[in-house]
């Protein structure tokens, strides 16, 4: 007999599992769909930053600045164990192009955003405290601004959400691949492959939580549906055999002025990231020499004792509006696309790790226009993240 749940949920990333515990938690019944593993594709190759996103005030969003900060304090509160908040450094040397009024101007509004919580303090080091900053370069270097923001292990933070909603009676079934929906009679009629072969379930909601996939599942059901035009843009990371200070820097390349981080991570220093067109398959990328070579040589502007080793690297997908233009100025804001179509249908595109929390709340609420109301069994504001 084929089963029937409240809401399928396709792909097990930050969004997929944020949307299995917000379904759960709003009472309903919730299936999710992973095709390879919990948070093996861009879910485990992010920057690990949970902040508000200093640089997105450079192109004036505002609004994914606020609620970033707003989800960055409840992941402080519910996953301490998970989500940490550290230094950032921003140096201004001689020839940067942000200055210190822009800098400082760029902090104050962060910190207004941020209502000015303890979390949202900034201050310029003193001289003496130069000396902090293991290695950095001091020719040139004019002022070093500090704030704060959170960091956490985004595959860690996947898997701990995916305990919360298994907690609260979804159901993941991982390796499990969705092949096709046909929808009728209000409600999808679901196909996907297990170990087990074939299987066949009903949901009166579909959640399209496959990041860079979203719109080869949306080509997958009947009848056909509208679907955003998306730009996938590759970021690179590195990983460089050098033990790093606590703090992360937020560096400026020297080659196009785009904002770089160098930071601690497990031991060694993580360098990331780059913005890179990518039109193939997204089961392969792959990091590119060129992408390789540009972090290299930011590190070694601002890092020259820095080795250059290095002992891992990989690329994630971010999926952007098509626009014109340097992706670096590209909107990072969620859409959550829906079709009247297919009353129940909801497709997340793009989106931060930061804010899944309040991403799956939304998708939720959109889900529950084809729902019947039920017992809400918990608020995900206020549940403890484990990361056992
Ligand atoms: C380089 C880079 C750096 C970033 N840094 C940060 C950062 O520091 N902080 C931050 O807040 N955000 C950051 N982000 C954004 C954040 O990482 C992403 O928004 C988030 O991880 C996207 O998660 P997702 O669940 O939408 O997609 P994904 O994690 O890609 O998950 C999609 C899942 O769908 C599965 N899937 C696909 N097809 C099927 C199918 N047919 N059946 C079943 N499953 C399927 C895939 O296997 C995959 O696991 C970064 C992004 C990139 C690319």
């Amino acid at each position: 007999m084929t089963k029937t749940y409240d809401m399928v949920v396709i792909g097990g990333g930050i969004h997929g599992a944020g949307v299995a515990q917000a379904g759960a938690a709003a009472g309903y019944k919730v299936l999710l769909l992973e095709k390879t593993g919990l948070a093996h594709a861009t879910s485990s190759r992010s920057s690990k930053l949970i902040h508000g996103g200093l640089r997105y005030l450079e192109s004036w969003q505002l609004d994914l600045v606020r609620e970033s900060l707003k989800e960055r304090e409840i992941l402080l509160r519910i996953a301490p164990n998970l989500v940490q908040l550290k230094p950032f450094y921003i140096p201004v040397y001689r020839e940067t192009t942000r200055r210190p009024w822009k800098i400082r101007a760029g902090l104050s509004l962060y910190s207004l955003l941020g209502n000015f919580s303890v979390n949202s303090r900034f201050h310029k080091l003193s001289k003496s405290e130069w000396a902090l900053l293991d290695g950095l370069r001091m020719q040139g270097l004019r002022a070093v601004y500090r704030y704060w923001d959170g960091q956490t292990d985004d595959i860690k933070l996947t898997n701990a959400v995916m305990g919360s909603a298994l907690s609260l009676g979804a159901t993941l079934k991982c390796p499990a691949s969705f092949i096709s929906a046909s929808y009728s009679n209000n409600q999808f009629e679901i196909h996907y492959q297990d170990a087990g072969g074939d299987k066949q379930c009903s949901a009166r909601s579909l959640i399209n939580a496959a990041g860079p996939w979203a719109n080869t599942i949306l080509s997958q059901i009947k009848p056909d549906t509208d679907y955003l035009n998306i730009d996938l843009v590759q970021g690179t990371h590195i990983i460089l055999d050098q033990t790093p200070g606590d703090g992360i820097f937020y560096l400026e390349s020297p080659k196009d002025q785009r904002a770089i981080f160098v930071m601690p991570w497990q031991g060694k220093t993580l360098v990331g990231t780059t913005e890179t067109h990518y039109q193939g398959d997204p089961d392969n990328i792959q990091p590119l020499e060129n992408e390789i070579s540009y972090l290299l040589d930011t590190v070694g502007k601002y890092f020259p004792m820095y080795q250059r080793k290095i002992i891992g690297s990989f690329a994630g997908l971010r999926v952007l509006p098509v626009g014109e233009g340097p992706a670096f100025h590209r909107p990072r804001e969620t859409t959550l696309h829906t079709d009247t179509k297919l009353p129940g249908l909801v497709t997340i595109y793009g989106g931060k790790l930061t804010g899944y929390r309040a991403t799956a709340q939304k998708a939720v609420t959109l889900a529950r226009t084809v729902l019947p109301a039920q017992k809400i069994r918990a608020d995900t504001a206020t549940l403890s993240l484990s990361s056992d």
